[in-house]
């Protein structure tokens, strides 16, 4: 049984490739591969500099026929490497995978990956839409390879909001609505290569075990560096700023496109772990960041601009205004840190509204998988109905707009109240109906608990 479970996983591991033993680069890329015994392959580089390196350093007494003899067992096989972090061989695919390539008419005009986005996202109209025209250009350009003759521009974006405000979400639901694999980052984990933290080619490796490892499903990703804003240039510092300039310049190749090396399910190409080659040119890059202090740098700007003749009565003008931030140009940007090289490499900037309470609301009620309705569904099975008064809604929602992180503080607020009637409800199963009130919420009343007689006898 147990051998028989082996046979399988070897034949599966045709799928992967094989790796030199020595410089760790895979076949496809450095040609056949010597095998030896116990699992061992050779490229016929490393092989040849084995060789020189027996002829040339004094050790011509070796008998080189008696290589083959050599005891192996004292390698470790190579082939044992997880598969987490072996590569998919590349084109031998057939077409008759469960999953449709992307051609060009599966890509959602504007319109309609904008209505799609609609069904989870609320509000931040004007993201969607520049969203929808980049990402759609982005793909039409890789599909039809018109990058390589025209030299179009990649749709690279950097979107700015404040926190919790829907950039990841946004992300994440155009990525599960194109099927493309989708790598998100903390850019504050990222440090130049050599330093502690993760290089910058990790971000890829991300992307190719979002991709199962399959390099041409990696290339044609989505890569989302979130906290953008935490890589800007340090201001007066004397060290060397490995997490901040450094970061930016080692970004830039990838940004515009390049081949990379990229350690396969590790972040660091010290480790010993198999490399691999990626070409980012089709990779679309988004960067996101709240860059809290910029808006003291726009109203400055925007001071600057209008303060002949009227100076003392501008002055506060621009300091309740809520659309600030969407006044940003990538002068500020440069200002507040950011090198103009790597804001050239991102050319759609635009910036997403913070979310009032009105749209947090909304943001309750009507997204397909608001987190209300999963509770709905979750209680329906014990066949109670939920359901939330209009009071209750709002007292969520005010609620979270105190805590100032936008939409992300629902969630805690909803699982703290929820904890007791998850807890309770299945334990009495009298109870048909429960109905969320603003005084619950509010901690001054308790939840509107209906008999399943009684409802019973309302539908009769
Ligand atoms: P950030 O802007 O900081 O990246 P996120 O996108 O991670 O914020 O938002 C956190 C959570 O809040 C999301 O997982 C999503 O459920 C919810 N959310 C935020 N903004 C919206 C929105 N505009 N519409 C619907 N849900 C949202």
């Amino acid at each position: 049984m147990e051998d028989n479970k082996d046979l399988r996983d070897d034949n599966k591991d045709d799928e992967y490739e094989k790796y030199c033993y020595l410089c760790r680069r895979p076949e496809s890329k450095v040609g056949k591969l010597i095998y030896m015994p116990n699992d061992i392959n050779i490229c016929q580089d490393c092989m040849q500099k084995t060789f020189d390196s027996f002829s040339g350093g004094g050790m011509q007494f070796m008998d080189l026929s008696n290589l083959p003899n050599l005891n192996m067992n004292q390698f470790t096989p190579v082939n044992d490497i997880p598969k987490k972090q072996k590569i998919k061989k590349k084109k031998e695919k057939e077409k008759t995978k469960e999953e449709p390539e992307m051609t060009l008419s599966s890509i959602p005009a504007p319109h309609e990956m904008k209505a799609k986005l609609d069904d989870y996202v609320i509000g931040q109209d004007y993201a969607k839409k520049v969203i929808s025209v980049a990402v759609y250009n982005h793909y039409k350009r890789v599909l039809t390879n018109t990058m390589d003759d025209i030299e179009i521009e990649k749709s690279n974006m950097l979107m700015l909001g404040p926190t919790g405000c829907g950039k990841t979400y946004l992300v994440k639901t155009i990525a599960r609505i194109l099927n493309v694999p989708l790598a998100i980052t903390d850019a504050t984990t990222l440090t130049e290569a050599g330093y502690i933290g993760d290089d910058v080619e990790s971000v890829l490796s991300k992307l190719l075990a979002a991709a199962d490892n399959d390099v041409d499903k990696a290339e044609r990703g989505i890569i989302f560096i979130d906290e953008i804003d935490k890589i800007a240039k340090k201001k007066n510092t004397n060290s060397r700023d490995v997490s901040g300039e450094a970061v930016q310049q080692g970004l830039l190749k990838l940004l515009e496109g390049a081949d990379v090396e990229v350690p396969v399910g590790a972040g660091s190409k010290n480790a010993m772990v198999p490399l691999t080659t990626v070409n980012t040119k089709n990779i679309l890059f988004i960067c996101g960041g709240a860059f809290p202090e910029i808006e003291d740098i726009i109203k400055a700007r925007l001071n600057k601009q209008s303060s002949i003749g009227f100076r003392a009565d501008l002055k506060d003008k621009y300091d309740k205004d809520e659309n600030l931030l969407s006044k940003v140009t990538v002068e500020d940007l440069r200002e507040f840190g950011m090198i103009p090289e790597f804001l050239g490499r991102l050319p759609v900037l635009y910036t997403l509204q913070s979310l009032n309470e009105e749209m947090l609301v909304q943001i309750l009620k009507e997204p397909k998988n608001a987190i209300l309705k999963q509770y709905q569904k979750l209680l329906s099975l014990d066949g109670v109905d939920l359901r939330f008064d209009n009071a209750a809604y709002h007292a969520i929602a005010k609620r979270a707009m105190e805590k100032k992180t936008g939409a992300r503080a629902l969630r805690a607020i909803i699982e703290e109240f929820m904890l007791d009637i998850m807890y309770q409800i299945p334990r009495d199963d009298t109870i048909g109906r429960v109905t969320i009130t603003g005084d619950y919420i509010e901690g001054t009343g308790g939840p509107l608990l209906e008999m399943r007689g009684t409802l019973a006898l309302e539908e009769s």
